[in-house]
């Protein structure tokens, strides 16, 4: 398991290109805690009215994500609920692997722990977080092999501001079906 989580740790490297997509703010969620594609058009106006949309977008993503990470509910605990809508990979009781909304590769793929418990950003985790952060790790193999990339694929986690993670829930984005490029963004 301590070898699961030194994995982990080698990780690295944000996404860098990302896109706002609209989503209806839920009533439930204060629009501050939500990420940047989830933020009604007021967000999208003020970022792209700027010059620079990667260094606008990527600043954004990080004052965004600095108030962000909160403890409080993201469109996770939705999709856990299964009040919003996604596309399932793969399920057990402990991990849920679901299609990004926003794909970056042919397959890209989020794995999340169902329970939180703590683990808003890979920065926050403890060491009784060992066995969920091992779980996460064998689920994204699983995922891969599943979606046909387990001879290559990569899985990052971005945590925290620094790395623009925009949910402030544990994830791993499974990536796959392209060739991937060194060093990331
Ligand atoms: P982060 O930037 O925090 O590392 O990654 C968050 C990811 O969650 C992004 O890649 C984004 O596209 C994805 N995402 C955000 N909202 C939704 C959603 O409602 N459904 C799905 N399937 N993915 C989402």
């Amino acid at each position: 398991m301590v070898a699961a989580m030194n994995s982990l740790f080698l990780f690295r490297g944000p996404l860098t290109i990302r896109a706002l997509a609209f989503v209806k703010a839920s009533n439930s969620i204060p629009i501050r805690s939500l990420p940047l594609f989830h933020r009604p058009p007021f967000s999208f106006r003020r970022t792209m009215s700027s010059t620079g949309a990667t260094n606008d977008e990527e600043t954004s993503a990080r004052v965004a994500a600095a108030d962000a990470d909160t403890g409080g509910p993201t469109i996770y605990d939705k999709i856990i609920a299964k009040e919003i809508p996604s596309t399932i990979v793969y399920e057990d009781d402990k991990v849920l692997a679901f299609r990004d909304i926003n794909p970056q590769a042919p397959v890209h793929v989020l794995v999340i722990p169902k329970s939180r418990d703590g683990l808003t950003q890979l920065g926050k985790a403890e060491k009784r977080h060992g066995e969920i952060l091992g779980e996460l790790l064998y689920a994204a193999k699983i995922v891969a092999e599943k979606e046909g990339i387990v001879d290559g694929f990569r899985v990052v986690i971005n945590s925290g501001p620094t790395a623009c993670q925009s949910v402030y829930h544990l994830h791993l984005h499974v990536l796959g079906g392209r060739q991937m490029a060194w060093p990331p963004g």
